[in-house]
């Protein structure tokens, strides 16, 4: 990183180092908790063992223990069988510490009291109030908001939890471990406990506990050695209903772990509760996983294909970290990627497997380029294992997450899947119980493989996305195939610097006939197996590979099914794509060449709009086009509606060197209608032949999830068209339909018209949508998120008419994300309108925010980290907002971090102009 001295000597900007890590010089390895929960006094009894740490030298040093916003009412030492009263001179508390001073040589124990308001607070980190629920958070640094203690993942200590509540508010209580909720004592006073024990050590971040009067499902798994194991869901009041998805997921998640990972579930029992108020999708507790609503409860009747999907996802993820993160677990949070990019892959191959692989690759490949590739072009760029760090919360990454994956993901297509099963069973067996890096993690995958992974490392310390080019030359005498591969990383805003890396790059050649060719490298054995599709490891900055016995001419393929997580820049001929549109065997580069037809033939678009010329679609395009509407019925019909659609407004938008949002909508708003006019018959056909067959029974198998894709897909071209007709057709099947697939589709379709009557259609549809679903928090953010992506003139005014209204609550993350998130994704024209009030709009949230929910205002600021992307007006608006986010004195850490790193990137003017520099804001920071 580009050092900023400045800020180094900011103490409130706090950076953190990697380097820095030192193991702790005691440890804490059981506890015991004695919580008297109260929505505003709950007491924390909490008893630590404290030993030295045997690893290290002895130098009887302080202890020093976490704690943040806790009221300690009393401290006690137990040595030798005695109790005392630690005296005040004894020990010192700050606002971040409790610390003693002189602990004994021998092992002891602390009994610390700490009292904390549950109500009050607001950071959704620690226990907290989500509605009526009790409930807590504790990664990455929450369980220090409980009690003081080493709140650091390499603590780990089994835990033995008694929860004491009031019956009547509290009848079901909840910590990790075993334990029989319905068991519990009454204490005769209108209280009742329970006791939890969690036998496997764990970090304090994976500390839960959970108390309120909710609903259960239950129900139970046997797994592959014969143990029961009691599953049970809690939600709150009318959710119950909604929950059958979720628990036939979590049991599919139990049985996929255990065929593909070997992996068997610990506990007697595993628990997931659903809060209203969560600040992330889910979070892994050790056997008490608490989610999101949005990511448990789902229905055919409330929820898409897609979030059905997803939830079975996140529930999968979750699960999966009971051995990829619990039992073993990460040494510090810069080793974050350890147990989530791992999980991450987990959870992808678990869909690829429940579902279409080749559906899962593109959407994959779409969310990482259109997220993360802009993560590694803005200035919040880091590597998947991040070498310094502000606010531990920031690292919730793209990169750690889905790059992280997507590394992982080469590791598995090198070795292959029998040796990556050898070598994670490896991982699992030799690292159990302990905190670990990511060296580690691929010191045992190049044991176990014998591929030598000295190179591929670098990916865990280099950021940025790597661009590969690649040239070919056909010699008909020799009948030979000449490949050469290119890799270049582009400098980042942390690294100037960059080495080549190692990756594996599946090409296939395509013959003139349209056949994949057999691949013979010339350095092959006689004999050898010519496989169509071939891993090339690609470990220099330039490589060339020859192939033999080629008979003709041959168009490549290359990253087939997204073999490594990089940007192709080679830019092939139209011709060339049409072909390969055509006959390419590998579904993921079949429809990559799709979305490079259309983006190629988009930024055409958007320079005439820019240059203010008539806008033309070349005749080449609409008859490749075409062929994809021809062939919209036969075969898998979900990748055909990913091939009619067009690509994602962030991937349409990567590569524009200067983005004008106004260009880029009329492009894409001229793309669609022409395509629409002029196939107007077929979608129409499109649309009818893809009606739900009469009595179907809705399931989430490929074949309908597909189907209903497709049709949603024709009705979009349909209904831009904006004709009486297509309203009609769109409003008949938000009439008609028992699905939420089809029904929000409909619904989406109706609010994005523009014409006078269709928008009062939409309203009446609106109306109807929430006086339906107004219980439903999920339908309701999707209620705000059309809205706030309304493409008609005054969207400002409706989101900001929407923030009044009962259905909005700025303290709730989800809410938030729908009709603010909605709005600054959603609606581009309005968000970025020249005169700036999308921005001031977007500030004055983040500032508003920044008091009652600090985190969910940090990833809203990430909408401003683009900002060098727009003309220089946009890029001063943007800039000038920004500047008055920072000058707020009491600025959340978090958002300091990401709105100071992105001004950090400002080019500093070369005249004697400080104002920005001297900023009251950025001095005090
Ligand atoms: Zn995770």
């Amino acid at each position: 990183m580009a050092e900023k001295k400045d800020f180094l000597f900011d103490p409130a900007r706090n950076p953190l180092y990697r380097d820095d890590y030192r193991p702790t010089e005691y440890k804490i390895p059981a506890v015991t908790l004695d919580i008297a929960l109260d929505e505003t006094e709950t007491v924390v009894k909490s008893r630590i063992h404290v030993t030295r740490n045997p690893a290290l030298p002895d130098t009887g040093g302080a202890l020093v223990l976490d704690g943040e916003g806790l009221k300690l009412k009393s401290l006690k030492i137990i040595e030798n069988g005695q109790t005392r009263d630690l005296d005040r001179s004894e020990f010192v508390v700050t606002d971040k510490n409790l610390i003693l001073k002189n602990p004994p040589a021998k092992p002891f124990d602390l009994e610390i009291v700490t009292e904390i308001n549950p109500t009050e607070n607001t950071t959704l980190s620690g226990i907290y109030m989500a509605g009526d629920i009790l409930c807590s958070q504790c990664e990455a640094q929450g369980f220090r908001r409980i009690t003081y203690f080493l709140d650091r993942p390499d603590n780990l200590a089994t835990y033995d939890v008694t929860l004491t509540g009031e019956q009547k508010k509290f009848p079901v209580l909840l910590s990790n471990g075993n334990g029989e909720p319905a068991k519990t004592v009454d204490n005769g006073d209108g209280t009742h406990s329970i006791n939890w024990k969690d036998p496997w050590p764990k970090p304090s971040y994976l500390f839960a506990v959970v108390a309120g009067d909710m609903h259960v499902l239950e129900d139970t798994f046997t797994t592959m050695t014969g143990k029961k194991v009691d599953l049970r869901i809690y939600v709150q009041d009318g959710y119950e209903d909604k929950i059958k998805w979720a628990m036939e997921s979590l049991k599919r998640s139990m049985k996929w772990d255990e065929d593909r990972y070997g992996r068997e579930y610990d506990l007697d029992c595993f628990h997931i509760v659903a809060v209203d108020k969560f600040n992330a999708g889910a979070m892994e507790n050790k056997g008490l996983n608490v989610f999101n609503v949005k990511y448990l409860v789902g229905s055919p009747e409330v929820s898409t294909d897609d979030e059905l999907i997803d939830i079975e996802a996140v529930i999968g993820h979750e699960y999966f970290h009971n051995y990829s993160g619990d039992r073993v677990t990460v040494r510090d949070w810069f080793e974050l990627t350890l147990k989530e990019g791992f999980t991450v892959l987990r959870d992808r191959q678990f869909t690829e497997d429940m579902h279409s692989k080749e559906i899962k690759r593109i959407d994959d490949a779409v969310g990482l380029r259109s997220a993360q590739f802009m993560e590694d072009a803005g200035p919040t760029s880091h590597p998947i294992r991040p070498d310094r760090v502000e606010e531990f919360d920031n690292i919730y990454t793209g990169t750690i997450y889905e790059k992280g994956s997507h590394v992982l993901g080469m590791l598995h297509t090198m070795m292959g899947e029998t040796t990556w099963r050898a070598a994670t069973d490896e991982y699992f067996s030799r690292f159990d119980g302990q905190a670990v890096t990511c060296d580690d993690f691929v010191d045992v995958m190049q044991e176990v493989s014998g591929i030598d992974l000295t190179q591929f490392r670098q990916w865990y310390n280099q950021s940025g996305t790597p661009e590969i080019s690649y040239t070919g030359d056909y010699d008909a005498a020799s009948k030979t195939y000449r490949l050469t591969l290119t890799q270049n990383t582009p400098p980042t805003a942390d690294q100037s610097a960059k080495v080549a890396l190692h990756m594996p790059i599946a090409v296939g050649l395509i013959g003139q006939s349209g056949k994949d060719v057999p691949l013979a490298l010339s350095t092959d054995a006689a004999g050898e197996a010519a496989p169509t599709t071939r891993v090339l490891h690609l470990t220099e900055a330039s490589l060339t590979f020859e192939f033999k016995n080629v008979d003709g001419p041959v168009v490549p393929s290359i990253l087939r099914g997204f073999s490594a997580p990089v940007k192709v820049t080679t830019q092939p001929s139209d011709e060339e794509l049409v072909f390969r549109m055509a006959h390419d065997t590998d579904g993921f580069n079949k429809y990559e060449a799709t979305e490079r037809l259309m983006v190629k033939t988009l930024h055409k678009l958007i320079k005439q709009a820019e240059n203010d010329l008539p806008l033309t679609l070349e005749q080449g395009f609409i008859d490749a086009y075409g062929e994809n509407v021809k062939n919209a019925l036969a075969g898998d019909l979900a990748f055909n509606a990913r091939t009619l659609g067009l690509p994602p407004y962030n991937i349409i938008i990567q590569d524009l060197k200067t983005l004008d949002p106004d260009a880029v909508s009329e492009a894409i708003d001229f793309m669609k209608t022409t395509l629409a006019k002029t196939y107007a018959e077929d979608f129409k056909n499109i649309y009818t032949a893809t009606a739900a067959p009469a009595g179907e029974a809705y399931n989430v198998v490929p074949a309908q999830v597909g189907r209903r894709e497709l049709h949603n897909t024709a009705l979009g071209f349909i209904g831009k068209l904006e004709t009486p007709d297509a309203a009609l057709d769109a409003v008949a099947q938000y009439g008609h339909s028992k699905n939420m697939t089809e029904k929000l589709a409909a619904l989406g379709v109706v609010t994005r018209m523009t014409d006078k009557d269709a928008m009062t259609v939409a309203d009446k549809l609106l109306e109807d949508f929430y006086g339906r679903y107004k219980d439903n928090n999920n339908l309701v953010d999707k209620w705000l998120s059309l809205q706030a992506g309304r493409p008609a003139d005054g969207a400002l005014a409706r989101v900001q008419e929407l923030m009044k209204h009962e259905a909005y609550d700025a303290t709730n993350p989800n809410k938030v994300y729908a009709l603010i998130g909605g709005f600054t994704a959603g609606n581009p024209s309005a968000f970025h309108d020249k005169d700036g009030s999308g921005y001031k709009f977007l500030a004055d949230t983040i500032i508003d925010l920044n008091d009652v929910n600090a985190k969910t205002a940090t990833n809203l600021a990430k909408r401003f980290t683009q900002f060098k992307r727009y003309d220089s007006d946009r890029q001063a608006l943007m800039i000038s907002q920004m500047e008055r986010i920072m000058a707020v004195p009491t600025l959340d850490i978090g958002i300091k971090e990401i709105i100071g790193k992105a001004l950090d990137t400002v080019e500093k003017k070369p005249t004697n102009d400080n104002a920005r520099k001297t900023a009251p804001a950025r001095k005090q920071g």
